[in-house]
């Protein structure tokens, strides 16, 4: 597997055991240089847009299952619907188990433009989920690298496979964009 020491390229962060805890994706997906990795993220990038247009934090979120269909997309729609809770990550997590009946989404991956926060860490654990691939990471409130490792902390009771800076540059910009016009409104 070729990794650089670029932090914007994709990277596993964790590895070892997904087989035997449980994890049902393809194997393959966990390189990171998973020809669907881009076209997933590329997909998610498009539900970002959506939420800028409408007011909020461009943040989208997609769950495809093991047969490599999307069961469940969501865009961040906090502001919208004035709701706390409203991540994308949530949004989707909450589409697919209902869209299944199921909540236990191990054999999904989800990917996500940017590096979820601790609550929506929180919901991907009690998901189960499969596989995380996210874009660029959020200095801030990241809770899978940056500020936590959430999913690898004594509270977490699942090992959560992790890919990340798929397409980082791209999620990036379009958050960067979305603050920068934001400011210029603001400002005028
Ligand atoms: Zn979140």
């Amino acid at each position: 597997m070729l990794l650089t020491s670029d932090a914007s390229s994709p990277q596993l962060l964790t590895r070892g055991n997904a087989a035997r805890k449980g994890c049902q994706v393809d194997p393959a997906l966990l390189n990171p240089l998973h020809p669907s990795h881009d076209h997933w993220m590329a997909a998610a990038i498009a539900l970002a847009e959506i939420a800028a247009a409408e007011g909020d934090i461009p943040v989208g979120a997609i769950v495809v299952d093991r047969h490599g269909q999307a069961i469940a997309q969501a865009n961040n729609r906090k502001q919208r619907d004035g709701d706390p809770t409203g991540h994308a990550e949530i949004l989707a997590l909450r589409a697919a188990g209902q869209s299944r009946q199921n909540w236990h989404l191990n054999d999904c991956t989800l990917y996500v433009t940017l590096e979820p926060c601790p609550m929506c860490a929180g919901g991907l654990i009690h998901a189960r989920l499969g596989l995380l691939v996210f874009g660029t990471a959020d200095r801030k409130t990241g809770a899978i690298q940056s500020v936590l490792n959430l999913p690898a902390s004594a509270a977490s009771n699942h090992r959560l496979p992790i890919i990340s800076g798929v397409l980082a540059d791209r999620c990036q910009a379009q958050l960067q964009d979305w603050f920068a016009q934001r400011r210029a409104t603001i400002h005028h």
